[in-house]
């Protein structure tokens, strides 16, 4: 009697080799290079009002990007203008509906202002001065917040990633009353069990979000590097000749060695190329960089609608080069 098929001989043989899935993978299984940028979701949509009108930030510029430089990863930060609904709005649903459908990866990132739009406690800097735009991440009013907003995000949008800005790990940052008088504050560990909550709740309502932050710890502990999938280190491209000179790469093999088996995607931060003299080239460069040391990167402050963006760097040139590197997929 023939007990196997043929088929299932083949069946058993291509089920045999198949490799343990890598731990490591655990979030989306994505090997593919991160190459994106971050859009600001409050002012999406929004069309030049005139010719003199410099700040455009049209679905059609965004989706016409995308497709031309092979963007992978888009990058929604939320609120901006968008407060009183927040985090719901149907015009971004309908955006990101669009990207999904693209195989475009989207990522949300907050807090950010939301310190003053939602009255959220304050950092005091190190002058004893409380900083308007910086939020306390110790206080159990913001972190609350933070929890149930990253609920409603989720809900609202089913996200790939979710990332809070602005928090920083290590602990120390705030010189609040309360962070003062808390010794876990300063050492960090209460980040790590908001960090925990956090990680918990939000998987329970999404079980595969990957969930990050721009900040990060020294030394991370096994339970830290569990909760953490994405790390986004600011490089802020702030001087020309900045990536070259070794400073991204070596913020990145930093952390690839301590965040091993995480996506390393740092949030390259551009300004305006006339406040900073950064060139093209510069921006260009840290992309490599990102790609080189990291899993990818990705642009704040580059938006493909922004004609003032479009005086200081050449758009064309930058659209061509990510479409190169797409192409090239590493290195
Ligand atoms: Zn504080």
């Amino acid at each position: 009697m023939r007990f196997f098929s043929l088929g299932m001989v083949v069946w058993l043989a291509v089920a045999l080799s198949v490799p343990p899935r890598a731990a490591a993978q655990k979030a989306t299984g994505r090997v593919e290079p991160l190459r994106g940028y971050t859009i600001m979701a409050g002012a999406l949509g929004r069309a030049p009002k005139d010719a003199k009108d410099m700040w455009s930030n049209t679905v059609a510029a965004h989706l016409s990007f995308i497709e031309k430089a092979r963007i992978n990863l888009v990058v929604v930060e939320l609120p901006y203008g968008i407060s009183k609904r927040y985090p719901k709005s149907a015009r971004v649903a309908s955006f990101i509906r669009r990207l999904k459908k693209k195989s475009v990866q989207v990522w949300v990132i907050y807090p950010h202002v939301l310190a003053q739009t939602f009255d959220l406690p304050r950092q005091v800097d190190g002058d004893g001065k409380r900083v308007e735009w910086k939020v306390c991440f110790n206080r159990k009013k913001t972190q609350d917040w933070l929890v149930d907003n990253g609920k409603r995000i989720v809900e609202a949008y089913a996200p790939d990633g979710l990332l809070l800005f602005g928090l920083f790990h290590k602990g120390g940052s705030c010189h609040c009353d309360s962070c003062k008088k808390d010794k876990d504050a300063r050492s960090g560990k209460s980040m790590e069990r908001f960090f925990l909550r956090f990680s918990k709740e939000l998987h329970e309502v999404q079980p595969k979000i990957n969930l990050g932050t721009t900040g990060f710890w020294a030394r991370p502990s096994r339970k830290a590097l569990g909760a953490v999938d994405i790390v986004s280190p600011v490089v802020g491209i702030f001087r020309p000749g900045y990536a070259k000179a070794g400073r991204v790469k070596k913020e990145l093999t930093g952390l690839r060695s301590r965040y091993k088996g995480k996506l390393l995607v740092p949030y390259v931060k551009l300004f305006l190329a006339s406040q900073t003299d950064s060139k093209t080239e510069d921006v260009l460069a840290a992309a490599r960089e990102g790609l080189r040391y990291g899993d990818g990167f990705f642009f704040w402050g580059y938006n493909p609608g922004h004609q003032y963006l479009r005086q200081d760097y050449d758009h064309e040139k930058i659209e061509s080069a990510l479409l190169g590197l797409a192409k090239n997929k590493r290195k």
